[in-house]
C-alpha cells in the first residue's frame, strides 16, 4: 500500500490514517498534536478556504496558493536546509535564529511543466527580526521571546512578473536539532553561508528533488 506523510512531523502511514485539513483539503496530519503544531509554525498562513466558484478572481488566487503551496511543499527540505546554513551557525551568537533569519524573493517561471521548477530564486539574503517587520508588517513573525530555541525560520516571497509582491511566508524550520548545525565544521560553514543563495538557485534551476535531499537533506534524527 501507498504511504502518505503526515504533513508535519513527516513520518509514513496508511492514507486512511490520516486526517485531512478540513479547511484547505491539502495538508494531512497523523494527530492533533501534528495539527496544532503545524498550525501554530506556519499552516495557518497557507491554509485557505477552497472557493467554490472557478469563474471568480478568488479562483485565481486559489491556483496561486496551489502551485506556491506544491513549490514549498517539494522543496521544504532544502529551504530549511539552506535557511539555517544560511545563518552561519558556528560562528554567531546562540539566539542568532530568533534575531535574524533567512530570506528569499522567488518569482514564477512560466511554462514551467515541472512543477518543482515553476519558481526561480530572485535574491536571497540574512535579515534581522526588524528589518523584517518593518519591511513586512504584514508577515505574521512570532516576537522573539516566545520563540522556541530550537527553531530557526525562513521568510519566503513571491513577487509576480510585474514586480509586485504577492505572497509572504514564513517557514519555521524544525529541521534536526539546530546544536547540531552548531558543530559544523568553521571553514565549511564560512563557505555555504557566504554562498547559500547561489547553491539554492542551482538546486532551483536543476529541479531534481530528490537528487538536492540526498545531497544536502541531514536529518540529524
Ligand atoms: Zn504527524
Ligand atoms: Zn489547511
Amino acid at each position: 500500500m501507498v504511504d502518505f506523510q503526515c504533513s508535519y512531523c513527516g513520518k509514513a502511514f496508511p492514507q486512511l490514517e490520516l486526517k485531512r485539513c478540513a479547511r484547505c483539503h491539502s495538508d494531512l496530519y497523523c494527530s492533533r498534536d501534528c495539527q496544532r503544531a503545524s498550525w501554530k509554525y506556519g499552516h495557518k498562513q497557507r491554509c485557505k478556504v477552497v472557493p467554490m466558484d472557478p469563474s471568480s478572481p478568488e479562483w485565481d488566487e486559489h491556483l496561486l496558493d496551489k502551485q506556491l503551496n506544491r513549490w514549498i511543499d517539494t522543496w521544504e527540505r532544502i529551504l530549511w536546509t539552506l535557511g539555517v546554513l544560511a545563518l552561519d551557525l558556528p560562528h554567531r551568537p546562540d539566539n542568532i535564529q530568533a534575531t535574524h533569519m533567512a530570506v528569499i524573493c522567488i518569482s514564477p517561471r512560466p511554462h514551467m511543466s515541472n512543477p518543482a521548477q515553476c519558481y526561480k530564486i530572485n535574491w536571497g539574503g540574512v535579515w534581522s527580526h526588524e528589518r523584517c517587520k518593518s519591511t513586512w508588517p504584514e508577515v505574521p513573525l512570532a516576537p522573539i521571546e516566545e520563540l522556541e530555541p530550537n527553531r530557526a525560520r525562513l521568510v519566503i516571497t513571491m513577487v509576480d512578473e510585474e514586480g509586485d509582491l504577492r505572497r509572504t511566508y514564513v517557514l519555521s524550520c524544525q529541521l534536526g536539532r539546530i546544536e547540531e548545525y552548531r558543530k559544523l565544521p568553521k571553514e565549511f560553514s564560512r563557505k555555504i553561508a557566504s554562498r547559500w543563495v547561489s547553491v539554492l538557485a542551482a538546486l532551483l534551476d536543476r529541479g531534481d528533488v530528490e537528487e538536492a535531499n540526498r545531497k544536502w537533506y541531514k536529518p540529524f534524527s
